[in-house]
């Protein structure tokens, strides 16, 4: 019989599918797949929504906040085109879910969240699953972590009005950031920004998405 988990994964072959035009990425890699089929999603959502944890769609984790689609879980990790050395910086922890994933694709992650029962939630999740790669910090991620700066790869998973300064900053040169970008009320656009060997950074329209609104402090 096909398990829930198995389900997810065709429902997200076809979005990448539906989005290929858009995304450009008629595939995301074997790597991506395996990481999204491993993590226990229905670990990170509480448990009143836990029996939807397989559906391709993001859910309520409490505080106004949500646990993101699968499939834009699955895209924009394949955009930030892991290594396994690579230190990666999440703004968003959330449910710790994203970091959960690239967690198991990369050396380090950090991430920093705004609301701190959310982060402290994530942080024991992780902590419970094993996931001891993945460092937490409350605060604005608007400021980046200098601390562990800089970064083979940052993920934004709350819409910005602008790509925030001190993240392309953070960034190492050959390094991406993938950032849902527009104001809080319309859809917004992810995108893709990528610093060259000299530090040259360029931009680039991946698709069009809906995030939570960034909170400034
Ligand atoms: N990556 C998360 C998705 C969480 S939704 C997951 O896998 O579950 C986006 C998160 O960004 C929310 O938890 C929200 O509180 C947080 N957030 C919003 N603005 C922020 C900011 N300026 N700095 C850090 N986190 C922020």
């Amino acid at each position: 019989m096909e398990s829930a988990i198995d389900r997810l994964i065709e429902q997200i072959e076809q979005d990448i599918k539906n989005t290929a035009t858009s995304t450009g990425r008629a595939h995301f890699s074997d790597q991506v797949m395996t990481a999204i089929r491993k993590v226990k999603r229905d670990q990170f959502i509480p448990p009143a929504e836990r029996a939807n944890a397989y559906q391709n769609r993001p859910l309520p984790i409490g505080y106004s906040q949500t646990i993101s689609q699968p499939y834009i879980v699955a895209l924009m990790t394949d955009f930030l085109d892991t290594q396994s050395d690579h230190k990666i910086l999440e703004i968003g922890t959330g449910s710790g879910y994203q970091a959960a994933v690239l967690s198991n694709l990369v050396k380090d992650v950090y991430s920093i969240e705004v609301v701190p029962e959310l982060a402290k939630k994530a942080q024991e999740t992780l902590v419970s699953l094993g996931y001891n790669n993945v460092h937490i910090s409350v605060g604005d991620g608007y400021n980046g972590w200098p601390d562990f700066a800089p970064y083979d790869g940052i993920i934004v998973t709350a819409a910005a009005p602008q790509i925030p300064i001190p993240l392309i900053d953070q960034l190492k040169p050959s390094g991406r950031m993938v950032i849902p970008v527009g104001d809080q009320w319309g859809t917004q656009m992810l995108m893709l920004v990528t610093k060259d060997g000299d530090g040259c950074v360029e931009t680039q329209d991946i698709l069009a998405v809906s995030f939570v609104p960034f909170v400034r402090n």
